[in-house]
């Protein structure tokens, strides 16, 4: 008999669709595509069909709404507001590419955007919520009629910015998504394990806490899984890499319509395997040039690293 050929559910991502401007000691780049809903949702078009909801200015070039629709991501709730400009983020890093600094964050088209989510993505069976203001997110959150998992990722600027708006979003989730650095600070707590136990307290059962080239941990009631990060020896940009992470975790379970403990140690080691090639080139360059076999071959790699006999 045929295998069975698992049958994808349907995933919605809201989040940033940007204009990036990097800078790093190695060199520039300047108003670049990014935006967490961008990186997330070209991450999982590799494993699934994605809607993203997001808005941008009538500055914002065509040809990246295209490379998106290119690879079968639904770009129909994408509003394109005119007489705005579009979110604009400034990052530097220094020579630990671990950790990024805002130098300047310019909302424009998101400042006032409340989308009006169609039939097809309120009934969605997966909801990734990426990084944005966690008001957008309860919003969006709020118009789903019955997703079976909902994730979350935010960053420093929310945390400390809209902390209250955050608690609300986090109270409602299953998955909590966030960097190693603002899971200290969402818990008040400096010891990682702590952190995320403090975490499930707020809402999700489930968290995954990225350490950029150190791995990443998976904590909730039932397991505690750690999946290392690819052994890269060049760094690009590793601008995206929390976002491709999730766009390969929350892609791979839709793909799968699963949400047990073994899928979500699989999600997270695809997760890890996009991540891998983000940092290689600046924006999304990378990800463009990817090629499925290159992402088989470095889910063999990935087998074999944490292989603990034989
Ligand atoms: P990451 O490196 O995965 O944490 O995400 C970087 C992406 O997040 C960049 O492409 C930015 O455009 C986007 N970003 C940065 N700051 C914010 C913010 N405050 N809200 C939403 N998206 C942001």
């Amino acid at each position: 008999m045929a295998d069975l050929v698992p049958v994808a559910a349907d995933l919605v991502v809201v989040g940033s669709v940007a204009l990036d401007t990097v800078k790093k000691p190695f060199g520039n780049v300047t108003e670049a595509l990014g935006g967490s809903a961008t990186y997330f949702s070209y991450a999982a078009s590799f494993f699934t069909q994605v809607r993203v909801v997001g808005a941008v200015g009538s500055d914002f070039p065509r040809e990246h709404l295209e490379l998106l629709s290119g690879r079968g991501v639904d770009v129909s709730a994408i509003e394109i507001l005119p007489g705005q400009k579009t979110f604009r983020w400034t990052g530097e890093y220094g020579f630990d590419l671990n950790e990024a600094h805002t130098l300047d964050v310019q909302l424009n088209a998101f400042a006032a955007f409340k989308p009006k989510l169609g039939s097809s993505h309120r009934k969605a069976k997966f909801l990734f919520l990426a990084n944005i203001d966690p008001v957008l997110q309860l919003d969006v959150l709020s118009q789903m009629e019955r997703p079976a998992l909902t994730a979350l990722d935010t960053m420093n600027f929310w945390i400390e910015g809209k902390r209250e708006d955050l608690v609300r979003v986090l109270e409602r989730v299953d998955v909590l998504l966030i960097n190693d650095a603002e899971a200290r600070m969402l818990a008040r707590e400096p010891n990682l394990v702590k952190a995320a136990r403090a975490i499930t307290g707020m809402g999700p059962r489930t968290v995954v806490i990225k350490r950029g080239e150190y791995g990443s941990l998976l904590l909730s009631d039932e397991q505690f899984f750690f999946a290392p990060a690819y052994p890269l020896e060049s760094v690009f940009d590793p601008t995206g890499a929390g976002d491709t992470f999730a766009g390969g975790f929350m892609g791979y379970l839709a793909q799968h319509d699963a949400v047990d403990l073994a899928s979500l140690r699989r999600a997270m080691v695809r997760g890890a395997t996009m991540a891998s090639f983000t940092v290689e080139d600046f924006s999304l360059d990378r990800l463009k040039r990817l090629e499925p076999r290159e992402i088989e071959s470095r889910l063999i790699v990935f087998a074999d690293m944490v292989r603990l006999e034989g």
